[in-house]
């Protein structure tokens, strides 16, 4: 039996593919993408000549069934996604579990993925974080989602498309109050900016430039003991520094 390879592909900059994901999506015979189109280019850059076949949400069960038949064929098959790790807040999961309900191996390749690129530069306090991904879209859920992580003490981290940004943001600032947020924008591309500033002054912060509301977002917010935790340790410090020690 072949093996399925998880391969991350660059969030933005072609220079982040690792040598060995390069070396897999060369030799394998098939290569299972999000959307066929979106990653022909850099197939195509890449020389791979392996055939693709589509493996989006829509059609996971079906493209796992293909999947699990080339493996038992014996042809390797590499999974890819639009950006990033499949699987993370993308299509994945399901092909994975019915090549290993099948039997055949999982070789997963570390890589690019936005929420622990965004982790690397956020600077939290935090030992800990949570990885949420997006939030519902509505609202109303999306609210309700928030106020379930209200008391979480870890780092949250979210993804957010840019449309969505404003209001998601006026929702954790209405439910999380006074919390460190960190805006990861476009990582790893030309405009990348990586910002850290009080949740409650981030809507005009947004407002305030429209640029800051374009392109691809992580936004961490610290976790609800860690901050409490940082404000203590800073009183104790102005304390000692007061008193001259
Ligand atoms: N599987 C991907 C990963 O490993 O990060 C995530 C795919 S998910 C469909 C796409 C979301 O990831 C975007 O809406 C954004 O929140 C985040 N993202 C992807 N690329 C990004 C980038 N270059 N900068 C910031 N966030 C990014």
């Amino acid at each position: 039996k072949a093996a399925l390879y998880v391969v991350p592909t660059p969030l933005g900059n072609l220079g982040d593919l690792t040598r060995r994901a390069e070396e897999i999506l060369v030799a394998v015979p098939w290569i299972a993408a999000e959307d066929t189109r979106h990653s022909g280019p850099l197939l195509k850059q890449l020389g791979a000549r392996a055939r693709t076949l589509p493996a989006h949400q829509h059609n996971e069960h079906e493209a796992a069934a293909r999947i699990v038949d080339k493996l038992q064929a014996g042809e390797a098959v590499a999974l890819i996604s639009d950006a990033g790790t499949p699987g993370i807040s993308d299509p994945g999961a399901r092909i994975v579990a019915a090549v290993r309900a099948a039997g055949c191996p999982v070789v997963p390749l570390p890589g690019p993925c936005a929420a622990t690129t965004a982790l690397s530069a956020a600077g939290l306090n935090d030992e800990h974080f949570l990885f949420y991904g997006f939030l519902p879209s509505k609202s109303g859920q999306r609210k309700q989602a928030l106020e379930g992580l209200r008391g979480h003490p870890y780092a949250l981290v979210f993804y957010e498309a840019p449309h969505r940004v404003l209001e998601t943001v006026e929702d954790m600032a209405a439910v999380f109050g006074e919390r460190t947020l960190v805006v990861a924008r476009e990582l790893t591309k030309l405009f990348e900016n990586v910002d850290s500033l009080p949740l409650t002054a981030a809507l005009d912060w947004f407002k305030e430039d429209a640029n800051r509301q374009r392109g691809e977002f992580v936004l961490i917010v610290s976790g609800a003991a860690a901050d409490a935790a940082s404000g203590d340790g800073e009183r104790v410090l102005k304390l000692l520094l007061d008193e001259g020690l």
